[in-house]
């Protein structure tokens, strides 16, 4: 993995789920107004699969979409956390609840998306679309 990037661990609540990531230092974390991030209060940050691994917990895990189906909202099926999805910004990318490192990162940018101008606001983003390419 990159030299600048930082290891993290992280879980749902009950810990079938477990995963590692790796990340910058400061995180950005997108905050999205689209219906079901409002109800999920769902912030995540973007990462490459390929800076993602799931340790344990894949038969654990319940897939929900809708609309479109791009975005996979994953979540274990027995506590009802959803510690990382994939996006509809970012198919070939995961999506991390940065709430469910252990710990905590220290230092985290929050960034604002209009979910509910979706289009609009993704074909405005300057980069979203390139924080799931590998480096
Ligand atoms: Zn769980």
């Amino acid at each position: 993995m990159a030299g600048d990037l930082t290891k993290y661990k992280g879980s749902c609540h009950c810990g079938a789920v477990k995963f590692e990531v790796w990340a910058p230092q400061t995180i950005t974390v997108v905050d999205c107004n689209c219906s079901i991030c409002v109800k999920k209060q769902n912030k995540h940050f973007i990462v490459p699969l390929s800076q993602f691994k799931l340790v344990s917990g894949h038969d654990a895990l319940t897939t929900y979409s809708f609309n479109t189906h791009k975005a996979k909202h994953t979540f274990c099926s027995t506590c009802g956390v959803q510690p990382f999805y994939i996006p509809r910004s970012n198919p070939d990318g995961y999506g991390i609840a940065p709430h469910c490192l252990d710990p905590p990162p220290a230092k985290v940018k929050v960034e604002k998306f209009d979910g509910q101008k979706w289009e609009e606001s993704f074909k405005k983003h300057p980069n979203i679309a390139s924080r799931s390419k590998a480096k």
